[in-house]
């Protein structure tokens, strides 16, 4: 891929684009993919970041779906098909036999395509990131696949040189009371409605092992329900493969100043994750908090705050976390530096305070060094970076806590046992933002909080926003999405920190930790 910064270009230009990469048939002959080469074409910084970005929300919109729906039920299918159909061009589409659709699958099929090697390059960084990406990418081909007709299943196996064959009516007639065995509810009218593939027994050692398919000639006999999990474990091993490579290439991407910034921001998760740090200026004054802390923290910040009034002290990544919450509530600077000053001089004493730390929380709000306004930390930064030591208490509870320790804090935050156990379930696979969504339900007493939790500093706003009556939820479960996504490169763009003006800040906390 070769990428151009140069503004979105118009139809006509991007038609000659087109013919120029020779955007065709050939090059795209099926909707379904198993990404074997990557994309040889010019796109747009532009492309490259909206491309990836719909991707990352499908992604997303996945992995919430199946915490709430049994995967592939229909009820799952209806709701992924919905959401496509709705936000994502490029999926899922009928083939009408007009010059225009065929012209539109191609576009699709280039954006799908493209979209994909993106996230590849954003989601290889490491482990965690590999392995969600891979089970979302395989849940999606999953879904795709399943859609696809009889006819357009042969054409992807016919192109991907897989060697299952449809069998005939004539062989299928000819083995229907073997066919008829390998499953108890495979009646003689419904081996005649199933369509059979012939597969290379060795391919599905686990279906012979189990009697699920009818063995002649060397071939396994598979019905197309089957199908599915041969072909998906092949996307699965090919794309795991291909992550490892891709992770070790990274080297010579991290030469491109231009394209670093953007992938990092994918694999932060980052959807709406910016977030103006002047939003709330001076809205919220230190007398509140104790309050506030109860009522509209999340549990991040809830116990950040505890901690400090307990212990009046916090390490350099609780300071840092904490502090930029409570200035993207609106706390002021005058007012912060009142705060941290009255509980360190309880430990540390005002004088060390004045000497040695007061400076971070001016740095903080961009009256020192650099003078960069720096803004809150979003939940996929907390989650995903400086875990915390022992004796730590910044990131996320539902992320770094033990199961039995966070059950303990929200026994003592009186959340009702079932309750719990849901959050422990979501916690245990995983869905830490969800979790927190489920915690924020049971602390708001709503059935539906009505957004897609991204950042701390939004789940403050949402909790203000309904405790004030300013907003009703929308019957909406979390996972279904209402937020509105718009493209980083076109969101206007507080005044707020680039990563390497938050390393800088980073690095300023951890020279005077204590
Ligand atoms: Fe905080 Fe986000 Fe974790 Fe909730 S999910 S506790 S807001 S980091």
């Amino acid at each position: 891929m070769q990428f151009g910064g140069t503004p979105k270009p118009s139809a006509s230009r991007r038609k000659r684009l087109r013919l120029a990469d020779g955007l065709s048939d050939d090059l795209y002959p099926h909707g379904l993919m198993m990404y074997n080469r990557p994309p040889m074409c010019n796109i747009t910084l532009q492309e490259f970041e909206s491309f990836a970005y719909d991707r990352v929300k499908v992604l997303h919109y996945l992995d919430s779906l199946g915490v709430s729906y049994v995967k592939n039920s229909p009820d799952y299918c209806q709701k992924l098909g919905d959401y496509l159909r709705k936000n994502y061009v490029g999926f899922t589409l009928t083939s009408e036999p007009s010059k225009d659709t065929e012209e539109r699958n191609l576009e699709w099929r280039r954006k799908d395509h493209i979209s994909h090697f993106i996230l590849r390059l954003a989601y290889c960084r490491s482990d965690e990131l590999r392995r969600w990406f891979l089970e979302k990418e395989v849940d999606l081909f999953k879904y795709r696949f399943n859609c696809e007709s009889t006819s357009s299943i042969k054409q992807f196996l016919m192109l991907n040189d897989m060697t299952y064959y449809p069998i005939s009516e004539e062989e299928k007639e000819k083995f229907s009371a073997h066919l008829k065995l390998i499953s108890y509810d495979m009646t003689q009218s419904k081996v005649q409605s199933t369509n059979f593939y012939k597969v290379p027994f060795t391919d599905v050692l686990n279906l012979v092992s189990s009697r699920r398919v009818f063995i002649n000639s060397g071939y396994a006999y598979v019905p197309q329900s089957e199908l599915i999990s041969i072909i998906s474990t092949r996307f699965r091993e090919h794309l795991s493969k291909a992550l490892a490579q891709t992770s070790r290439s990274l080297p010579e991407l991290e030469e491109d100043d231009r394209l670093l910034p953007i992938l990092r921001g994918f694999n932060k998760n980052t959807l709406a994750e910016a977030y103006d740090p002047n939003k709330n200026a001076g809205k919220v004054s230190i007398k509140q908090i104790d309050e506030l802390s109860k009522i509209s923290f999340p549990l991040c910040m809830r116990q950040l705050h505890q901690v400090l009034r307990e212990t009046h002290h916090h390490k350099h990544w609780a300071r840092l976390q904490y502090g930029l919450f409570l200035k993207g509530i609106g706390v002021t600077l005058e007012e912060s530096i009142k705060f941290w000053k009255a509980e360190f001089s309880k430990g540390v004493g005002e004088e060390k305070f004045n000497k040695e730390y007061s400076y971070n929380f001016r740095h903080m709000f961009g009256r020192e060094g650099k003078r960069t306004n720096y803004a809150p930390y979003g939940c996929m930064n907390i989650i995903m970076k400086n875990v915390p030591a022992p004796g730590e208490h910044h990131g996320c509870p539902f992320k770094h806590s033990s199961p039995e320790l966070l059950k303990q804090r929200l026994h003592h935050y009186k959340i009702p046992k079932d309750s719990i156990d849901e959050i422990i379930k979501l916690m245990k696979s995983q869905h830490y933002q969800i979790a927190c969504t489920k915690y924020y339900e049971v602390t708001h007493k709503v059935d539906e909080a009505g957004f897609q939790l991204n950042h701390p500093n939004q789940y403050f706003d949402e909790s203000q926003m309904l405790l004030k009556g300013e907003k009703k939820t929308t019957g909406l479960k979390p996972s279904q999405g209402n937020a509105e996504f718009t493209p980083k490169w076109s969101q206007p763009v507080p005044e707020s920190q680039t990563e390497e003006s938050e390393m800088e800040l980073d690095a300023l906390m951890t020279e005077v930790d204590v």
